[in-house]
């Protein structure tokens, strides 16, 4: 109720101010980027393994629409790795959240094995707010990339320790076990509740039913480890990012920088399996679709929908129609297709064109009026 005569206010709000004017920045060296409007806000929603047949087919499937139609601005990015060709997860998203090309299985480390900047801890120097959002666990590869410094991806308890270190304000996603039922003995859980967070899973309450608090930080688990599948009735993903902008929105002053991640689009991938595919990749868009909704009414807000990389080599073979996907896959793994970006919002013109997927680092941290001399 509360969260709702808010939201009432906040509407209320936005429609009497005139819309915010952009405040620009001038780089130094123009050639590279001219004058880039600049965003208060990042949300940088990753599709995973969504490359344009997993669009395809949950656009065809959804009544040929999908609210990824309404972006302005659209890029292809490369998304091999350092050491192959075919990324994984935790190199993919090492090469958005810290602008290097990494080895795959990496998480937030170069190819050395030396700890990288990560965009969101960045934000957090410069006052900004930062959220994670899943539908795996939390300290899955993708998320994980955004705070964590392991050379494996598979160390996710020690993933988890990360969270103690970076305060990450706003965190929903799996994964509770690696917080509270830790070989070391360590309760996470526990550790993050006296740092100050609202800690609560969906043991104990549906995310709806929270009256949030806005002043504390706000973690909430919503599995044990991997989520359920869309399909199965996991359905938090379009509340979660709802409640990620208007939490973080309010949380702080200075702006904020969101990660949601469409988790389990990989998952059918893997599984090779069509309809899996389609019902996580429309989930994706209802969030992207809320998401879009808060830029449109925010007007300082960049929001940039990618993927890592594709999974499964997937296509949509003859004798398809709207309603009937004949599916055919040529791997269980990922493959090493270009992946779009799709850009909304100040700073969005940045994205058209064709580049490595580490450029889109560098392209928020331009957005965000980063300093270009990034200090390790
Ligand atoms: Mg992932
Ligand atoms: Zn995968």
């Amino acid at each position: 109720m509360k969260l709702v005569l808010f939201f009432l206010c906040l509407c209320l709000f936005v429609s009497c101010n005139e819309p915010a004017s952009h405040v620009t920045t001038q780089t130094p060296n123009p050639e590279l980027a001219p004058t880039v409007k600049r965003a208060k806000n990042i949300i940088l929603m990753i599709g995973d393994g969504m490359g344009l047949t997993q669009i395809s087919a949950g656009l065809y499937r959804n009544g040929n629409q999908l609210n990824l139609e309404s972006f302005p601005v659209v890029g292809l990015h490369k998304p091999y790795s350092y050491n192959n060709l075919i990324t994984d997860s935790a190199a993919g998203a090492t090469a958005f959240s810290a602008g290097v090309k990494t080895n795959n299985g990496a998480i937030g480390v170069d190819k050395k094995g030396k700890s990288v900047k990560s965009i969101l801890e960045e934000a957090k120097e410069n006052g900004i707010s930062t959220g994670l959002i899943s539908t795996s666990t939390i300290v899955h590869a993708t998320p994980a990339s955004f705070i964590a410094h392991v050379s494996s991806r598979n160390n996710m308890e020690d993933i988890a320790t990360y969270f103690l270190k970076t305060e990450v304000d706003f965190i929903v996603g799996g994964g509770k076990k690696y917080f509270d039922r830790r070989k070391d003995g360590r309760n996470l859980y526990r550790e993050l509740e006296k740092r100050g967070y609202f800690v609560s899973d969906y043991f104990k309450e549906d995310l709806s039913q929270i009256v949030v608090d806005f002043d504390r930080k706000f973690a909430y688990f919503t599995a044990n480890s991997d989520p359920k599948m869309a399909s199965k009735g996991r359905d938090y993903l379009v509340p979660a990012s709802k409640l990620g902008t208007v939490f973080l929105n309010n949380h702080s002053e200075k702006g904020f920088f969101l990660m949601i991640e469409g988790a389990q689009i990989d998952w059918g991938g893997h599984a090779k399996n069509s309809e899996y595919i389609i019902s996580e990749m429309i989930d994706f868009d209802r969030a992207i679709g809320e998401i879009l909704e808060f830029a449109k009414e925010d007007g300082e807000t960049l929001v940039i929908v990618t993927a890592d990389h594709e999974t499964g080599g997937y296509s949509i073979n003859q004798g398809s129609s709207m309603d009937t996907i004949v599916a055919g896959f040529t791997t269980d793994y990922h493959t090493a297709s270009l992946i779009p970006v799709f850009a909304y919002g100040p700073g969005s013109e940045l994205f058209s064109g064709i580049y490595e997927n580490t450029a889109i680092h560098k392209k928020m941290r331009q957005a965000f009026g980063f300093s270009p001399e990034l200090s390790r």
